[in-house]
């Protein structure tokens, strides 16, 4: 079904100093990149060139012998360092001639502003003896298309304000036009929480071998993402791809799979709380009420999430969530009995059908050898005593462990209900 999709290829060369020294970000090249994407085109390479001829060109010689199309970024303007229509002219073998309507405007341009006319500006007027000039509203200098030998050079102004029209309004159709077979390329995301990057490619690194659909993993703070991506004539045709590889994955990775594409873990455990006509109340200490600002950041909380204390002082987890003071002294307010005592406090305090309980030591001070910094003891307590606490060691700085912690905590909660079905039944 793939088979008959064409491969072009597609290099983009960003050319600008600015560029290479960190001054500016190449949020151009970016947005092609993504653009090129949508209509099946397949980037294989990005460069960064500064405003400097001898590698401009070499860059750009490169790039076209590697790819049918080459884009370049920036350099159009009418200064000493603006060069790549010159850069562009050389590498290809080309000449360049006065286009007498692009000079007839440019010269209007300045009347029309009482501005002589610079005649640094003219160049702007050079355009390819084989291609063509692209329209630019927004500025003075056209973009360009090269057409040589098959392949094709399309020169873009580098001011977001003219690229990205420009993008929109003459590349893309240009490109459609030039080949109408590309069809598209299609993504979904599948969010896998409760396995580290490096377990859930091991799960699945058979699976990553296709060259359609692809599947890669990204690593964020406390999930990873999965992005199955297929190339097809249609986006049916590639749903159809993309569901195919899903199903194998989810064979492998089962309910670690929390979502699709853009539904957060939050929602999912409130949709399951309401699914399960449950109620939950938390009691956060080093997460200071972080669980409970991702709860109630999802409409329709409400519902499900009775409400939270943040009991950071020991004198707080005993006299809001009756704390046995004799717990806290011999094991500590950061281990297993403590967030066990929370998660069931804070159950009887707001009447919730689960409670959940978390303390930890998030750094960076505080740590010991027995109890370093990043452990956090979570505690889920549900009705008739039933109790479930984990002990982790999360890494990374004071933000990233609380984050983590509640990851975990809504990963445990998403298990607890999934897990729950008696209780469903038991209810009526
Ligand atoms: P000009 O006529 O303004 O000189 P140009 O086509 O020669 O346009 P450059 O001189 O390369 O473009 O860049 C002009 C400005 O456009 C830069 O200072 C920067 O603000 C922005 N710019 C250039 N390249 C990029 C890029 N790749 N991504 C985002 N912004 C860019
Ligand atoms: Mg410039």
């Amino acid at each position: 079904m793939n088979t008959s999709l064409k491969i072009i290829r597609a290099e983009i060369v960003s050319v600008g100093t600015e560029l290479l020294l960190g001054q500016i970000v190449d949020t151009n090249a970016v947005h092609l990149a993504q653009r090129l994407a949508e209509l099946g085109i397949s980037v294989y390479r990005r460069v960064t060139v500064g405003d400097n001829m001898s590698r401009l060109v070499t860059a750009l010689k490169q790039a076209l012998s590697n790819a049918e199309i080459v884009f370049t970024i920036g350099g159009l303007g009418p200064t000493m360092d603006d060069i790549t229509r010159d850069a562009l002219a050389e590498a290809m073998g080309e000449r360049l001639q006065l286009d007498p309507a692009i000079q007839h405007r440019l010269i209007e341009f300045f009347q029309q502003r009482n501005v002589t006319f610079p005649a640094n500006n003219l160049k702007q007027a050079l355009v390819p003896e084989r291609g063509h000039p692209l329209n630019n509203p927004n500025g003075t200098a056209p973009g360009l298309v090269f057409e040589k030998d098959r392949k094709l050079a399309i020169a873009l102004p580098g001011p977001p304000s003219e690229f990205l029209p420009m993008v929109q309004n003459e590349v893309i159709p240009l490109l459609r036009d030039r080949f109408p077979d590309l069809g598209v390329i299609h993504s979904r995301v599948l969010r896998v929480t409760g396995l580290g990057e490096s377990l859930v490619e091991e799960k699945i690194k058979d699976l990553m071998r296709d060259e359609n659909p692809t599947v890669a993993p990204y690593a964020k703070t406390g999930e990873v993402h999965l992005r199955i991506t297929a190339r097809a004539l249609t986006i049916p045709e590639a749903e159809e791809i993309i569901s195919k590889k899903e199903a194998q994955i989810r064979e492998r990775l089962d309910e670690r799979i929390y979502a699709v594409d853009d539904e957060p873990l939050e929602s999912v455990v409130l949709r399951l709380f309401i699914q399960h006509k449950r109620t939950i109340a938390a009691a956060e200490s080093c997460t200071g009420g972080m669980l409970a600002e991702r709860l109630t950041n999802i409409a329709g909380s409400s519902n499900s999430f009775l409400g939270g204390i943040v009991a950071y002082s020991n004198s707080a987890k005993i006299r809001l969530l009756n704390v046995p003071p004799e717990r806290i002294e011999s094991f500590g307010a950061v281990s297993a009995e403590v967030a066990e005592a929370m998660a069931d406090g804070v159950r009887q305090v707001f009447g919730s059908d689960i409670g959940i309980g978390i303390t930890g030591i998030a750094g960076p001070g505080g740590g010991t050898p027995e109890k370093p910094v990043g452990l956090v003891y979570i505690s889920v307590a549900g009705p008739d005593n039933s109790i479930k606490t984990t002990r982790n060691i999360f890494l990374g700085q004071r933000n990233e462990v609380r984050i983590r912690a509640t990851q975990t905590a809504l990963t445990m909660l998403k298990d607890r209900l999934l897990s729950c079905k008696d209780d469903i039944i038991g209810d009526g």
